[in-house]
């Protein structure tokens, strides 16, 4: 039988750079899957369904819900996200790590349940940048950055219920820092 694979939980408030971070972390560790959610928010240009997410309607996501199909879901900035259950079972089952990129409501579910689990918080240096970088980036509205920056406080605090915490200041130091948690969660695995 395959040995089991390392579950991770990755959690920030929206604009901190997860996504940047993840990205890296998949480019470098081969044997890392990135859990794919179901939403119900619509998708961002570029984005590309059943690759950053499976864009459902709201619906649909209630029925997934309801039929037990969900390991976690939460309502996050007025919409609705979750994690396949027979993805994460799958791929540990099969020895591959994988990468569940949720919010503090979800993060604190998958806690409860007392699975073997690394989790990772990711901070920004400050909300003044945290702001700056949800601008920056270019694919929210104003309204929709706004609620995320009302979030984003309350998320912060959460941050203690973490396994690790890294800030994500300088861009290489913040690689460097979440690729070695990985790089020692999986040889001790
Ligand atoms: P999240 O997934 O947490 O919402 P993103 O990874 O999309 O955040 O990053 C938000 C924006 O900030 C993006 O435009 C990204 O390029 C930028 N960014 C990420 N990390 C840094 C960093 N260390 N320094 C400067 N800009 C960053
Ligand atoms: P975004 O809309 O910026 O892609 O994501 C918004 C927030 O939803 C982020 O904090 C992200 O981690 C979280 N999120 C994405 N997928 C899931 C999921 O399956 N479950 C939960 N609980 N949160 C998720």
């Amino acid at each position: 039988m395959a040995k089991q694979g390392t579950l991770f939980v990755v959690s920030a408030p929206s604009g901190a750079g997860k996504t940047t971070l993840v990205r890296e972390v998949l480019n470098r560790f081969d044997g890392v899957s990135y859990s794919v959610s179901h939403t119900t928010r619509p998708p961002r240009t570029g984005e590309v369904d059943g690759k950053d997410y499976f864009f459902t309607d709201t619906d649909t996501f209630k029925a997934l819900i309801d039929d037990g199909r969900m390991l976690e879901w939460a309502k996050v900035h007025n919409n609705f996200y979750g994690t396949s259950k027979a993805f994460v079972e799958e791929q540990l089952a099969l020895g591959k790590s994988i990468i569940l990129d949720i919010d503090v409501q979800g993060g604190r579910q998958i806690m409860d349940k007392n699975l073997a689990l690394i989790s990772i918080f990711i901070m920004p240096p400050s909300l003044e940048i945290l702001a700056e970088r949800l601008s920056g980036r270019g694919t929210d509205s104003e309204d929709v950055i706004q609620t995320r920056l009302d979030n984003a406080k309350e998320e912060m605090a959460q941050r203690s219920f973490y396994d690790h915490v890294v800030v994500n200041d300088d861009l290489d130091t913040a690689v460097e820092e979440i690729c070695s948690i990985f790089a020692r969660a999986m040889e001790g695995s």
